[in-house]
């Protein structure tokens, strides 16, 4: 078997690629030409049709039987032009991936292609294996996907993608999709009525997302060489190249032409659906890139950057790649994020996160500013919890970027606007005085988007005009930590709005009304602003005078997500009821737990059957050598001291392997979930996994490289 590894780089030697060409050089040419876009319902539906269409969309009015029936049919046209067979209902369900059902247009009774609306409008795919944390139960099993026409309707292969959420028989949600619509209906609620504190033709407020999409890339031969990658998606062995990111020469380096097609080529695929990949270059690490589409409405970036992945997982094929999604797929590199560029823009064309040269504006400006800050410091922990998970345990409880503590970062000239708001907030303002210039925030400069430090080290930093959350997952569904987000600001507006018409109805003037109330907000929340570097270890002391949360692993971490405070907030919003908390919290730690478990095992698989046969085949040799220089009476010393090195690490890493399998047949008795996951975490991963790698990677350096079984990192990074 060690001779797949070599295989492999046989193979990758050889190589080559093929240039990749767009349809057009205009972009305009192609894009979203795979979409049911609303100029394509427009061209094929009666007036009266898209109207009814179009106000589901703006404003979720709910679309009748006969309006399905039209679109269903319109949609079907459109689609068999296209050479589409199959329809399915295309949906997020708790597993992490995108799920689909293929079901033909064909009628063989009929004799015809038939789409009605009722087919368009609901389905019922067979979900009793879709993960529902005990919210079915098996005799009924039954779950229902149901159109969100907010979303295009696109074609994908031969088959037409209806995007739905996925809910159980009696409503539960049990997608990421459900719950993050009803986020952002929240906050949209919440921040019109403070929006229209300063304007009172805002009806509408939208939340947008722009997300950057890290990601690495390795050669397909290389990657089937790796049962770790396979299995786990990243690798669990494989000492540090020589030469890993410490030369910084990667990062925005010239893209190598065999990524540079694959790029392209996936970005066609993107464009066609509908994804406005605008942005591509090189990351820090060696084999990392990154990939930005400009921001869109958050439910709409939701389902392209899901597509988006899919997209770049099939394109790879074409090109023998194989992208990882892994938060960190190699040790001792830097990890993959996926930032989440997010904003509030209202149906009048303000994105209320922009500093303006108007005055009055700027204080709206502030208004949305602080709330963030203030719904950041008030739930650090479900923040945490919402981007919990296995892989991005190995960034945010590791010390690298970003750390587990949830800090906001804002940049020093609106740090000073803010200090002077705090202490200038108490200011008597006269009649006729200016209260914008009193207070010092009539001119917020503009140049601030060009002028943001940027601090990359900050998990949740305001980046010009839009909050960047950057502790999110690069394999993460971004509906979780994105329904977190709006609904704790929805939560803060809210207040704020009861706040402010409190003090209104006393007769306090309305500008000096939110003036004070966002001085006690800043005053409040001031401690989970942080300007530092955040990676120190400085900042995690600091942070723990703070008194802010530093939760490392998942089970840890979604403690939060399950607490009464929780429970009662995301119930206020009629976000989720307690029992669909519940059971996703159930999903998650399962989750989690079985990652672990497939890792350990893994890990035991390649030791017991790669490296220790490998390790005792080299040390036979040497052994052998060393005989026959004894018999030559020379001098064997060095050759023994290897035989006693390999040895050694053989019997550690044998030992450690036996010891770690008795450990989880220990833990696979304990019946609470939450407790068998916290197990796992502490008394498998942290008490097995780095010994048992040390072991292993030790035993690459000291074994002839012909006889090693793995691809190495220097192959894996650097072979393109
Ligand atoms: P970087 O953070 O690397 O400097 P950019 O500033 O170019 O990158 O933006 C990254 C992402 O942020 C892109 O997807 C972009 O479209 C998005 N973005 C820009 N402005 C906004 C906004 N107002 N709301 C949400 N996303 C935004
Ligand atoms: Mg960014």
């Amino acid at each position: 078997m060690a001779h797949s590894r070599l295989h492999a780089l046989d193979i990758v030697q050889k190589r080559t690629t093929e240039r990749i060409e767009a349809p057009s050089n205009k972009i305009s040419d192609y894009f979203q030409t795979d979409v049911f876009s609303l100029d394509q319902m427009k061209a094929s539906l009666s007036p009266d049709v898209f109207k009814k269409i179009k106000q589901a969309i703006d404003k979720g009015k709910k679309i009748d039987m006969e309006t399905a029936d039209q679109v269903a049919s319109a949609v079907k046209t459109w689609a068999i032009t296209k050479g589409v067979t199959h329809y399915t209902h295309w949906f997020q369900p708790l597993t992490g991936a995108t799920a689909e059902k293929h079901d033909s247009f064909f009628n063989a009774q009929k004799g015809i292609e038939v789409f009605a609306g009722s087919m368009l409008v609901q389905q019922e795919p067979d979900a009793s294996s879709f993960p529902n944390g005990g919210l079915r139960t098996t005799f009924e099993a039954r779950g229902y996907t149901a159109w969100d026409p907010t979303s295009p309707i696109f074609v994908w292969g031969r088959t037409l993608c209806i995007p739905t959420i996925f809910v159980s028989y009696t409503g539960e949600a049990l997608d990421h999709k459900a719950p993050l619509l009803k986020a952002v209906e929240a906050v949209d609620a919440a921040a019109t009525k403070v929006a229209q504190l300063f304007d009172r033709n805002v009806n509408k407020v939208n939340a947008s997302l722009g997300c950057e999409q890290e990601y690495f890339l390795v050669d397909k031969a290389l990657y089937m060489a790796r049962p770790d990658l396979v299995m786990a998606g990243r690798t669990l062995y494989g000492h540090n190249p020589a030469r890993g990111q410490q030369l910084d020469d990667h990062y925005f380096g010239a893209i190598p032409s065999r990524i540079y097609n694959y790029m392209k080529d996936f970005e066609i695929e993107s464009l066609k659906l509908g994804i406005p990949v605008s942005t591509r270059h090189n990351e820090v690490a060696p084999g990392q890139y990154e990939v930005a589409p400009l921001f869109e409405d958050i439910n709409v970036a939701t389902d392209h950057n899901s597509l988006m992945m899919d997209v770049m997982k099939r394109v790879a094929e074409r090109h023998n790649l194989q992208v990882l999604f892994h938060e960190k797929p190699f040790s001792g590199l830097n990890g993959s994020g996926k930032h989440n560029n997010w904003s509030l823009i209202t149906n009048t064309g303000t994105n209320l996160f922009q500093p303006s040269s108007s005055a009055r504006e700027n204080l709206q400006f502030l208004v949305f500013l602080v709330n963030t800050i203030k719904a950041i410091y008030d739930n650090g922990d479900l923040l945490r919890a919402s981007i919990a998970s296995a892989g991005n345990d190995h960034r945010l409880g590791a010390n690298e970027a970003p750390p587990a503590i949830m800090s906001v970062f804002i940049g020093s000239e609106l740090t000073a606007v803010l200090d002077e708001l705090e202490e200038k907030g108490n200011i008597k303002i006269d009649k006729g005085e200016n209260m914008y210039m009193k207070l010092g925030i009539d001119k917020i400069p503009q140049i601030i988007l060009d002028n943001t430090d940027r601090n990359r080290t900050s998990p949740f930093a305001f980046t010009g005009n839009k909050f960047e959350f950057r502790a999110v997952g690069s394999d993460q569904n971004v509906a979780q930590p994105m329904t977190i987000l709006n609904l704790i600001v929805a939560e803060q507006l809210t207040d704020f709005h009861k706040a402010v018409k409190a003090e209104m109805d006393k007769g306090t003037d309305k500008k000096i009304a939110i003036v004070n109330i966002l001085r006690d907000y800043i005053k409040a929340s001031k401690k989970v602003r942080f300007e530092g570097d955040g990676y120190s270890e400085a900042w995690e002391k600091e942070a723990e005078k703070r008194g802010l949360p530093n939760v490392k692993n998942t089970p840890g971490a979604l403690e939060a997500f399950v607490s009464k405070k929780s429970k009662d907030l995301f119930a206020k919003h009629g976000v989720m009821t307690a029992e669909e908390l519940e059971a996703r919290n159930e999903i998650y730690l399962e989750n989690y737990m079985m990652k672990l478990q497939i890792e350990a095992r893994v890990m035991g698989d390649i030791a017991l059957n790669q490296i220790i046969p490998t390790a005792v085949k080299y040390q036979n040799t040497l052994a052998q050598n060393a005989q026959n220089l004894a018999q030559l009476k020379l001098d064997n010393k060095e050759i023994v001291k290897n035989i006693e090195l390999i040895s050694g690490y053989t019997k550690d890493l044998t030992s450690l392997v036996h010891e770690m399998v008795e450990k989880r047949k220990e833990l696979n008795k304990i019946e609470d979930m939450h407790e068998r996951a916290a197990k796992y975490a502490s008394d498998i991963k942290e008490a097995y996994f780095e010994k048992i790698r040390y072991a292993a990677d030790k035993l690459e350096l000291y074994v002839d490289d012909e006889l090693w079984p793995l691809p190495k990192y220097r192959e894996m990074l650097f072979l393109r």
